[in-house]
């Protein structure tokens, strides 16, 4: 995998949601085609942390299987996981190394950087986080 693409209007909803649920984690998934070495989204799906925490997320089952349906219905795969740390750190934690879940899928972790939320990608691979590109817009502006 080489990057992923997300749209602006994808970005934004990320955007909003991780600084809704703020200071707790939010999380939700990507969807889209594999088709390019740059992965594309589709679609962004909000999913409730049903950890509840301020430092760590768990999916919500029924409402992670319902998006992976709904994927799997549209003919897209599972790109992306995303989750926000609104108190840090600006990577992958050691938990979230220990516990994730789908190795094929990119990780996008949402920082706040004093007032600013920023996002980051990364693979997981041997236990390590390794930064790939992460691209917004359509790529033809
Ligand atoms: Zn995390």
């Amino acid at each position: 995998m080489d990057g992923i693409r997300v749209s602006h209007e994808q970005y934004q909803q990320m955007l909003e949601h991780v600084s809704r649920e703020s200071p707790m984690e939010a999380c939700g998934l990507l969807g889209g085609s594999r088709a390019s070495s740059e992965h594309l989204v589709e679609q962004v799906v909000t999913i409730k942390n049903a950890a509840g925490s301020l430092v760590r997320f768990r999916m919500d089952p029924t409402e992670q299987v319902q998006a992976l349906f709904g994927f799997e219905e549209s003919g897209w795969e599972l790109l992306a996981i995303y989750h926000s740390h609104p108190d840090g750190p600006p990577a992958p934690s050691q938990i979230d190394l220990r516990e994730a879940a789908y190795p094929e899928a990119a990780q996008l972790i949402w920082f706040q950087d004093r007032a600013d939320w920023i996002c980051r990608a990364y693979r997981y691979e041997r236990g390590l986080a390794i930064e790939v590109e992460l691209s917004v817009g359509s790529g033809k502006e």
